[in-house]
Parts: structure tokens; sequence; C-alpha cells
């Protein structure tokens, strides 16, 4: 089963220019909607929103003087669409907004407008499945690398583009593979606060490079107290006896691992945040890997041994499958793009 794993893709697997879709496995619960892009329109499959004007994703440029870009002085957020509808937009914006006022970063629009803008991206994309990115930097000033954080005009960055996975369709499926990295561990949220979205990928980045080498797709980061933090964009949940766990503790409170615990109260499974240790992680009954970029994936491989017995265990397979349900029934959660 593990076997069957393609370890050659990137960590981020892309869709080829022009091309909108990744293959999915035939019946399954990710779907694509069947539909053409009238490429007349120039934004036709990518949309950005920079400096307060809408551009294709292939022109979409930014300044490298952005201190965004200079000192990862922002924070970020990234709702996708399914369907054609848009998931959870307002708890993303919340967060966003919760981030940018902690980093005291003033994006300079209202909830409801940044909203719109999102909206009218996708809407000029023509995407049914979007990967759609806010950003708010701390900006630029008049001078060229301006550092006096006083004159910064403080931007916002939008743009929707075919999605984006962290794990393939088929490995959302059929499983996916982790390691714990043994050279690096999550910066401390002392360092820097995991609660807000942020490109401080360092850590993370270095984990992929070592999961790429050790023959797995991804990597779960333990924090300096040997307790699990999270992986490259994505949040841990276990179950263990019939119950879920995650880390409290260094890691940001993802949205669909939010979407995750609603769905398991719906199913009566009690679902906990708290330090997860190590051991716990090893010892878990299921391991799924959960982000906007990967609906709900099981982890079936763990530092090269079978977990879960080597296949997608019950709990997770049900609520991945709920998971997805959830982009098509009418709820607060979802709202229609006017294409
Ligand atoms: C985005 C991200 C997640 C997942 O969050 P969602 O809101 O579910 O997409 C988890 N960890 C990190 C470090 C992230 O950047």
């Amino acid at each position: 089963m593990t076997a069957s794993i393609d370890h050659s893709m990137s960590n981020l697997v892309s869709v080829e220019p022009g091309a909108i879709r990744e293959a999915t496995p035939e019946g399954s619960v990710i779907q694509y909607s069947d539909y053409e892009l009238d490429t007349s329109s120039e934004f036709a499959g990518g949309v950005a929103w920079i400096e307060g004007e809408y551009v294709p994703a292939s022109e979409a440029r930014i300044s490298i003087f952005d201190t965004g870009f200079g000192h990862s002085d922002l924070t970020y957020t990234v709702p996708h669409v399914w369907h054609g509808n848009i998931f959870r937009l307002g708890d993303h914006l919340d967060r966003l907004l919760d981030g940018a006022r902690r980093l005291y970063l003033d994006p300079g629009y209202t909830k409801e407008e940044l909203a719109d803008v999102v909206k009218k991206c996708v809407s000029l994309s023509q995407l049914r499945e979007s990967f759609v990115n806010i950003t708010i930097t701390r900006g630029f000033g008049q001078r060229r690398g301006e550092k006096d954080l006083s004159k910064l005009t403080h931007q916002v960055y939008i743009y929707a583009i075919p999605y984006l996975w962290a794990f393939p369709p088929d490995e959302q499926i059929f499983g996916t593979s982790v390691i714990v990295p043994r050279h690096v561990r999550r910066a401390s949220r002392s360092t820097i606060d995991p609660t807000i979205k942020n490109y401080q990928w360092g850590d993370l980045t270095a984990a992929s490079f070592e999961a790429k080498e050790r023959g797995a797709r991804s990597a779960i980061l333990l924090d300096a107290d040997n307790c699990v933090a999270e992986g490259p964009g994505f949040n841990v949940v276990l179950v263990k006896d019939g119950e879920l766990f995650s880390p409290s503790r260094n890691a940001l409170p993802g949205i669909t691992r939010k979407t995750v615990f609603e769905l398991a109260d719906v199913m009566g499974v009690p679902a906990t945040l708290r330090d997860v240790t190590s051991r716990e992680l090893y010892e878990a009954d299921e391991l799924m890997a959960v982000t906007t970029a990967g609906g709900v994936t099981p982890i079936i491989e763990l530092d090269g041994e079978p977990q879960s017995g080597g296949k997608p265990g019950p709990l997770t397979t049900e609520i991945r499958d709920r998971f997805w349900a959830l982009m098509d029934e009418p709820s607060d959660l979802i709202e229609a793009i006017q294409y």
C-alpha cells in the first residue's frame, strides 16, 4: 500500500499553466467541477489584486522593497473555493485581522471590503476550484529601503489561482507518509507566534527537505518540549481510543482543524486541544494532516513504519468525507461566488 506513494512530486503540487485540474481518484469525494474557462478574458485562470488594481496572475508583481519580503513582516491566510463556493471566508478574515492587529498592521480595509475584493478576484478568475491568498504586509515607504516602521504604507495583496495541494488528491484518499525530523524543531511560540499565520517557514522548509531525503511526503515537527507542533502548512490531529486530540500550543489555530472538531462534535466524538507528546504521536490509533491545502489527509506511514495499520483509519475517513460534503451543503460556512 505505502509503496504506491509517489514521492517524486514537490511538496506543493501545482497545476500546469493552462491546466486547472489535478487527477483525482475516480468515484472519490474529491471531484472538480466540470466547466470551461473563457480564455477571451485576460483574467481567466488566475487573478491578483495589488495596490488596488486587478491584474492577471501571470503579471502579478510586488515591490522588492516591501518589508513583507525583506523581513517577513506580515500575516496571511488562505481560504479556498470548491464547486464555486468559498469556504469559511468570514473565519479566515477574522483570523487574519486578529493577527494583523497583534502585529500592529493596519490593512486599511474593513473585513467586508476585503471579502468583496476576494470574491471579485475569484469571480474574474472564473475558477470554480481555487486557492485564495490574502496577505497583509508592513509595506514600503517613499524612500527605497525605508526601515522606519512609522513611515511604511501597509499593503494588502490578494490572489485567486487554481488549487494548490499540500497533499495530492490520491494521497488524501489513500493516505500519505510523514517523518518526524531529526534535525529541526518548530520555532518556539516565544520566538515567533504560531497563532499568527506567517511566512517564517525556515523550520518547515528544512523539515520538508528532510522528509524528501527520507522518502516521505511531509513532516510533523516537534517543539522544544518534545510535544507535537505542526507540519509545513498543516495541523496534526490524532485519534486515540475513539477521541481526537490536537496540540494546543506551537500550532496555528487552523480553520480546517476547527471544522474537523465541529464535525467530531456532530458525530459525538470527543475532541480536545492539549499538549500532545511525541510518544502519543507514535502510539496514536489514527493520524491526520488537516489544512485548507489538503482537506483531511490520512497519515498511513510514520518514520517509514506503517501507521493506522498502513491504511486510512475509520474515523479519519468519515471526517474527510463529511468535510468535503460541507462544500456543497447549504450552510453559513459557504457562500456562492457570483461568476
Ligand atoms: C495554513 C497553515 C495551517 C492550516 O490552517 P488552515 O486554516 O486549516 O488552512 C497549519 N499550520 C500552518 C503552519 C499553516 O501555515
